[in-house]
Order: C-alpha cells, then sequence, then structure tokens
C-alpha cells in the first residue's frame, strides 16, 4: 500500500501520526534507539529523576495507574525495586470478566501495597458511552478519560508529587518522540494520543443528558495548580528496553492470568476486559481499517520474533475473527430491536464480523521465535462482573 512502511505494517493514516520514509517509519527508527541507548545509565537517570518524590519523610511517593494488566504488574515490581512507596489507583471500567478482577485483586495482594478503586457513577458512565459510540463509533472514550486523569486528580489531591505510567504508547507505535526526549504526561498528550484528539465535552452537550458538574474525574486537572504543586508524570518506557511480550511473559510468576481471545496470539494485553478484543476491537476496525493484532505484529515485527512476511499472513488471519457483541448491549440495557437496528445500520462491512455464537480462538501455526514467548489463555466464566457500584439499571 501507498505510504506504508516496508519494514513494518503502519501506513500514514496511523492515528497517533506516522512518518513514513523510504526505509521504514518514524516508528521503526524510535524502536531502534533501543539498541543503541545504554540502558544502565538511563536507569541511573531514572534513579536521578524520581529522587525529587522521597524527599518528604510521609506518605506515598508516588501514584500508579494500574487496570489488572500484565504491564502494571511489570511497572509495580519496578516501582517496588526503586524503593518507592506507591499508591495504586485503578478506575472501573465496568467491563472486567472474572479473570480481569482476579488480576486486579491478585495485584493488590501480591504486591501488597496501599490502593483506591474509583467506582463512577454507572448511570452518568453508561450514558456517556451511548453517546461516544453514537458520535465517535468508541466504547472506550470515557473509560480512557477516566484512566487518565482520575489518577493526576489523586496525584494532587493527596499531594502526591510523582506518577508512573508505563509505555507511552505514542512513541512505542509511531515513535512520535525519541526515547532521549523523555516526553512526561501531558494534558495536550493524553488528548492527542489517550483520546484520539476527542474531547470529553464532545459527550455532553446534545448527546448524554449528564450535568456537568458530574465530569469532574473526567477532565483534566487545572494545570497551572499542578505545575505549582509539582506534580510529575514519568513513563517507564523510557528508561528501560521496552519489550512488552518478554516482560508481560515474566509476570505470570506474580500469579497474573492470561486470557485467551479470539481476535490475537497475545494472551496478556487487557487480558480480563469484555470488550477490548470484542466489540472495541471490531469499531476499530471500522474507524482506522485495522485490528488489535495490527499492532502486536508490528510489535513483535520491530522485535525481531515475526517477519512482515508472516505478519501479513498472521493479520489476514485475525481480520477474519467473528466477534459477539451482544453481552454488550445486554449490558448497555439496549433493547432488542435498538441492538438489531445498530447492527444492520451503524458497523458498515465489519457487520459480516457479528456472530450470534461463542466466539473462540482459530488454531494458527505462530513464527518459532514467537511460540515460546506466547502462554495459553485461560477462558471466562463470567463477562460484565459487577463490582463496586456496577448495578445494572
Ligand atoms: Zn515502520
Amino acid at each position: 500500500m501507498e505510504n506504508s512502511c516496508n519494514q513494518c505494517l503502519y501506513d500514514q493514516s496511523h492515528p497517533f501520526g506516522l512518518v513514513v520514509y523510504p526505509q521504514g517509519c518514524s516508528g521503526c527508527d524510535t524502536h531502534n534507539e533501543k539498541y543503541d541507548i545504554n540502558w544502565q545509565a538511563k536507569k541511573a537517570e531514572l534513579i536521578e529523576d524520581i529522587s525529587f518524590s522521597k524527599v518528604r519523610k510521609r506518605g506515598y511517593d508516588c501514584v500508579v495507574p494500574v487496570v489488572g494488566d500484565a504491564e502494571d504488574y511489570y511497572v509495580l515490581n519496578k516501582v517496588l525495586e526503586l524503593q518507592l512507596s506507591p499508591l495504586v489507583v485503578a478506575v472501573n471500567d465496568y467491563f472486567k470478566n472474572d479473570i480481569g478482577w482476579h488480576n486486579l485483586h491478585n495485584l493488590i495482594t501480591h504486591f501488597d501495597v496501599d490502593s483506591l478503586v474509583y467506582n463512577p457513577d454507572i448511570r452518568i458512565y453508561k450514558e456517556l458511552i451511548r453517546t461516544s459510540l453514537r458520535k465517535h463509533d468508541h466504547i472506550m472514550l470515557p473509560f480512557l478519560s477516566l484512566h487518565s486523569s482520575f489518577p493526576v486528580h489523586i496525584a494532587y489531591e493527596r499531594n502526591i508529587p510523582l506518577i508512573i505510567w508505563g509505555q507511552n504508547q505514542a512513541i512505542e507505535q509511531v515513535g512520535k518522540f525519541s526515547h532521549l526526549d523523555k516526553a512526561e504526561m501531558s494534558k495536550w498528550s493524553r488528548k492527542e494520543h489517550d483520546l484520539f484528539g476527542i474531547n470529553i465535552d464532545s459527550l455532553i452537550g446534545n448527546g448524554a443528558q449528564v450535568d456537568t458538574r458530574a465530569l469532574n474525574y473526567y477532565q483534566y486537572p487545572d494545570v497551572k495548580r499542578l505545575a505549582k504543586r509539582g506534580v510529575r508524570g514519568l513513563y517507564l518506557s523510557n528508561y528501560c528496553h521496552w519489550d512488552p511480550l518478554k516482560q508481560n511473559k515474566s509476570t505470570l510468576e506474580f500469579g497474573f492470568k492470561p486470557q485467551g481471545n479470539a481476535s490475537s496470539f497475545d494472551t496478556y494485553e487487557r487480558a480480563g476486559s469484555s470488550v477490548y478484543y470484542q466489540f472495541h476491537d471490531l469499531l476499530k476496525y471500522k474507524r482506522v481499517g485495522y485490528r488489535k493484532i495490527r499492532d502486536h505484529l508490528v510489535r513483535e515485527i520491530r522485535h525481531g520474533r515475526v517477519t512482515r512476511k508472516q505478519a501479513f499472513a498472521i493479520e489476514a488471519h485475525y481480520h477474519q475473527s467473528k466477534i459477539n457483541i451482544r453481552g454488550f448491549f445486554d449490558w448497555l440495557d439496549v433493547s432488542e430491536s435498538g441492538y438489531q437496528w445498530f447492527k444492520s445500520h451503524r458497523l458498515g462491512d465489519v457487520k459480516n464480523l457479528i456472530t450470534e455464537s461463542d466466539t473462540t480462538a482459530q488454531p494458527l501455526d505462530l513464527p518459532e521465535y514467537l511460540v515460546p514467548m506466547i502462554e495459553v489463555g485461560h477462558d471466562a466464566v463470567d463477562d460484565f462482573v459487577c463490582f463496586g457500584k456496577g448495578v445494572s439499571t
């Protein structure tokens, strides 16, 4: 395809903004920095960069935002190795299945850390999802808004000076910045990358009937006040040779449970979600023309475990996998006629991928370097497990 990178699978239409060169792309270029950087020196830089948070004698040193993902296990383990005292902060997305709740609870108990789980008002949350689906073909925006702002509010309110995030997706996927820039969390980056340029304000008003006062935690805190208090957010991926698959596999020893899915070979990332490889993945296909599998394959091409040629075949395989979206519509309290209308009118070509049956992973021979990295995933027993205020209304 024109404007495609000849090393990976991305092209210039990537939502984060990718620059394609005659040989490679900005994402592949930035990835290659990983083989030149002196990571021992980077570790020393990290210790230096976090030292300001340890000056005080009391309280937490940092907030660690989590969802219960394998990456969270990896990050939290590093944070404890750095002898930081963390407050783990999670937002309930109401999409977790039994594996998702196991992974979040086990994360907190295994590492024996203090935690705070925020259960947003379910009526408002669902209303925002309905509008987000209608306007942007996206069901994760309300959660992503909270996940990228609530921990910042907590840091501000509790006077915790540091937030440790895992990977900077814009660097890992499209090489938006060099690792050497040490890009930090910002309001701009959140909107541009975490929220795809969409403002939460667009989910209220003529769409959802929501009082703006109820949306405080969905909005990023006032930047001037944050700066005055000195709250900073660092990405660990700027300081370590970031290899998600390898890292995620290593978290099995902490009790992290992988989950099988029909849309990718990756059983670690977002294991425990009832929507991530289902409806969310289908909507991604509709919006940007490819599914999550492409992100995983690009990552593995760059790490040398899959060739570009192998990746084309694997992507073609997973792009055909069927999705059952009924569970999500039941959770959202949509009527049968509303569900049927949506299916017929709003999904374009991807509606051919809808099934009413259970979806199971289709067998596929993976490349030899990938096989030892993949753990067989568990099957979820219950989707959309209610917890906290997750009661249906
Ligand atoms: Zn590339």
